[in-house]
């Protein structure tokens, strides 16, 4: 019989949803506090006034949904709580805070954190590496942040750590972070592949001449790596990612469905 009762699929969510929604309607954020904590940065005042409501009310959904833990001391203010947010936010703007279902938590240290990951090469050996991390994101999360670079974040150009570790979980929701996040229906993967291809070896290209670089060369590192630093500059500082590469840009367009370019 108790299971005769169970309510049928779909009212959990809608139960959440109203839950989620009543939390949201007594959250009272000032004007001030939303000014703090975003109104210096450059990505934030592109967007219209109703742009900026949506996206303040999905900063605080994602709040709603996550949970944000400074480790090693560090103590996450209620300006820092909503810049990480409203950065968080804007990735997703056009996708949808679902995008984010795959991961919990975000854990936010003080400084430059050290990792160690062990790898297997071609030949079956396992490597120890330990490295100095900005940031860092694994599939189910966590999504590992170091407080400095979210300071620097937004504020020259084209670096956003907050921007590069979350548009990695949206490449990790096809399988594994390797550059390819899923594409919607009316997207061209192969073009997708073969303009981000060209994109890259022109990247590579210039780097060997010594020239000035469109975008971070850390984006050589790795195809996940190479989406994560077009993501950030593609919100970040789009004049310079569409002059260099405008298919990619396009490319950009189509996934995030927004265009940073029509905002200014
Ligand atoms: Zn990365």
């Amino acid at each position: 019989m108790a299971l005769a009762q169970r309510p049928p699929p779909g009212v959990w969510r809608r139960l959440s949803q109203w839950r989620e929604d009543r939390k949201l309607r007594l959250l009272d954020i000032s004007a001030n506090l939303w000014h703090e904590a975003l109104g210096d940065w450059s990505v934030y005042r592109r967007y219209s006034e109703s742009e900026r409501n949506w996206l303040r009310e999905t900063a605080l959904r994602l709040l709603l949904r996550k949970h944000l833990v400074g480790v090693g001391g560090v103590e996450i203010s209620d300006v820092m709580r909503l810049r990480i947010a409203g950065m968080a936010a804007v990735p997703v703007l056009g996708l949808g805070l679902e995008w984010y279902d795959g991961w919990q938590t975000l854990i936010l240290y003080d400084g430059p954190f050290v990792a160690d990951h062990s790898w297997q090469d071609e030949f079956g050996i396992v490597h120890q590496e330990t490295s100095a991390r900005s940031g860092e994101a694994w599939q189910r999360g966590p999504v590992v942040l170091s407080l400095q670079d979210v300071l620097a974040a937004g504020r020259h150009q084209g670096y956003n750590v907050v921007i590069h570790e979350l548009a990695h979980t949206l490449d990790m929701r096809s399988a594994s972070a390797n550059g390819a996040p899923p594409l919607h229906a009316d997207m061209d993967a192969a073009a997708w592949k073969c303009d981000l291809s060209a994109a890259w070896n022109d990247l590579a290209h210039r780097a060997e001449l010594g020239q000035r670089l469109p975008i971070d060369s850390y984006a050589l590192e790795d195809p996940a790596e190479f989406f994560a630093v077009l993501s950030e500059t593609f919100f970040e500082s789009p004049r310079s990612l569409q002059s260099a590469w405008p298919a990619v840009y396009g490319h950009l367009v189509a996934f995030y469905r927004q265009n940073p370019l029509e905002l200014t």
